[in-house]
């Protein structure tokens, strides 16, 4: 939270349309003040899911899945917290001023520049595929048979066959070619020479959540090495952090809640123009656990579908043991060899790949079968440790240990033995768990906590009351001390994943002014009893001190005192 102030939040909370970025990923329907829609989190297919635009928060009555804007939008991409409030700011277009922290200051602007000239790259791309120029890269997405409305979803684009036309089109625009280079568009020779880094190639641009361009991978049409060409990274991309066309396909994805992971551009296209609107890429690197993080908040399983060849298959074992530690299932497809997605899709059609997802392979099946096929037995037990002690919560543990064991051959006892290494606690039990407070003393404070959420307008009665005094448990006076600092616009960054379910659930009952009177006046009997209490308790010990020092005037005092408090709180 050190870098963003209150009012930067919540100026991007109102510019951003609360309602329009939640219907990126899920239908929604209204019904009076709400709107209803089935919970991306969680599997699902009923409607589960409040998003309340008014008052700026969604719940899901199933998972409790809940906060406002810059929670759903971080949950369901995967972004921590200052990420998602970055990416955010941007979208709504707000500088997150640098509050004496220049650097910060000169990083956004920075980014603010390299997206700036990916928009103009962006066009000169597009023209130029349209464009005489751009006749070879047009025939090719013919030959390839890809219709023009794919190609215009995707932004597909032209780089012409010459070494410094974007870099005048950036100049004219007032990037200078070192601004160019620095946004990874355009290259530097060792002796200081700086051109276009894309010549003659097929341009896949790459966008971000926020659907802006952030970098491309360029193909070769026709003969040539390097076959692909990438953006260098840049202030605005980082490799291995995006996946491809997960822009276009989220919404598909957690709908679906699946999400079909393959390997190349053309790949992702293919699949998108034969249906599988739910594909993206791993952009030639191996695939990231940042990029399964933005796939958990989309999905609950991803399928692979990998190339048949061993190469293909060790790159799906890899994949397969990430999704499967990150908590999502995993399914492989296998194709048969020598085909890939496009042959597959193209001589066979659509149906052939759907009988493939049938009978795709269950993911830890999928490993378990790679392992004792191609590994020591040495090294089969330290894959299993490893994996065991991978897993990002480590409840897991139980779940899987068995099914490791079975499928290894090994005793339960002997995979036991050999993970000897401490167990890692995790963010995620945290998150899980979703009650404040529980146990007997738990349910008094939530039941205050929860009158002072749903009437904010009592918080300062509340305070000046004594309400500290009365809570019984530290996680209720932490949430109280919350509830004191921050207004109800702004408390929601502020809250742990257990107190915002708490937090929302609790607005969501809404108010009914009449019964909330009589809540109030219980509270307030309740505090005022508890005041009472702790007076009482004071006078005792004072006077207990006065007679231990021998104060006799002290204790006469103190005693009268103590008569006229009880007469007064009869
Ligand atoms: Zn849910």
């Amino acid at each position: 939270m050190a870098q963003v102030s209150p009012e930067q939040i919540q100026a991007i909370k109102e510019r951003i349309d609360f309602l329009g970025l939640v219907q990126r990923y899920c239908s929604l329907r209204q019904a009076g003040e709400r709107w209803m829609g089935v919970c991306p989190f969680h599997q699902e297919t009923k409607p589960s899911m409040t998003v309340n635009p008014g008052r700026g928060f969604f719940y899901c009555f199933g998972c409790h899945a809940s906060g406002d804007v810059i929670d759903f939008y971080c949950r369901i991409n995967g972004l921590d917290f200052m990420d998602g409030v970055q990416e955010l700011a941007r979208e709504a277009g707000i500088e997150l001023d640098s509050g004496g922290r220049s650097q910060e200051g000169k990083k956004s602007g920075l980014r603010r520049q390299c997206l700036e000239m990916h928009r103009l790259a962006q066009e000169l791309f597009e023209q130029s595929l349209a464009s005489e120029q751009g006749k070879a890269g047009r025939e090719y997405l013919v030959s390839r048979g890809f219709d023009p409305e794919t190609a215009h979803r995707f932004g597909l684009g032209w780089a012409p066959n010459t070494w410094n036309t974007l870099k005048k089109h950036l100049s004219s625009q007032g990037f200078s070619p070192e601004q160019g280079v620095q946004a990874g568009l355009l290259s530097q020779h060792q002796q200081g020479r700086i051109y276009d880094r894309f010549r003659s190639r097929l341009m896949f641009p790459i966008h971000n959540l926020g659907g802006k361009v952030v970098a491309y991978g360029g193909r070769i049409v026709g003969e040539g090495e390097p076959k692909y060409v990438n953006s260098s990274e840049s202030p605005i991309f980082t490799k291995g952090d995006l996946l491809y066309g997960l822009e276009q396909a989220r919404r598909s994805i957690s709908q679906s809640k699946q999400a079909l992971l393959t390997e190349g551009y053309a790949d992702v296209l293919t699949l998108v123009q034969f249906g599988f609107a739910n594909a993206c890429g791993v952009l030639g690197t191996s695939l990231t656990s940042a990029q399964v993080r933005r796939l958990s908040g989309l999905c609950t399983t991803v399928i692979l579908l990998f190339d048949g060849d061993r190469a293909g298959q060790q790159a799906a074992l890899r994949s397969a043991e990430m999704i499967l530690m990150a908590g999502l299932q995993v399914q492989v497809v296998c194709l048969p060899d020598g085909e890939d997605v496009d042959s597959l899709l193209r001589g066979q059609g659509k149906d052939a790949l759907q009988d493939l997802l049938h009978q795709a392979e269950e993911g830890l099946a999928f490993c378990l079968r790679m392992i004792t096929t191609f590994s020591a037995p040495k090294d089969i037990m330290s894959w299993a440790v490893n994996f065991l002690q991978s897993l990002s919560q480590a409840a897991w543990q139980a779940y899987y240990l068995p099914r490791l064991a079975r499928g290894l051959q090994l005793s339960e006892a002997e995979l036991r033995r050999a993970m000897q290494a401490p167990r890692r606690s995790s963010n995620a039990q945290q998150a899980a768990q979703f009650a404040v407070i529980s146990g007997p003393s738990g349910q008094r404070d939530r039941e205050l906590l929860a009158f002072a959420v749903r009437c904010p307008e009592y918080v300062p009665k509340l305070k000046a009351q004594g309400l500290a005094g009365l809570l019984r448990t530290d996680r209720g006076r932490q949430f109280w001390n919350k509830l004191c600092d921050y207004g109800p616009d702004q408390i929601l960054p502020y809250l742990d994943q257990g107190e915002k379910a708490f937090y929302v659930s609790c607005q969501l009952q809404g108010q009914e002014a009449e019964k909330d009177r009589k809540v109030w006046d219980d509270i307030a009997d309740l505090l005022l009893r508890g005041r009472e209490q702790s007076t009482k308790q004071r006078l005792k010990e004072a006077i207990a001190q006065a007679q231990a020092r021998g104060d006799e005037q002290e204790v006469a005092r103190l005693l009268s005192a103590f008569s006229q408090f009880l007469k007064g709180a009869e």
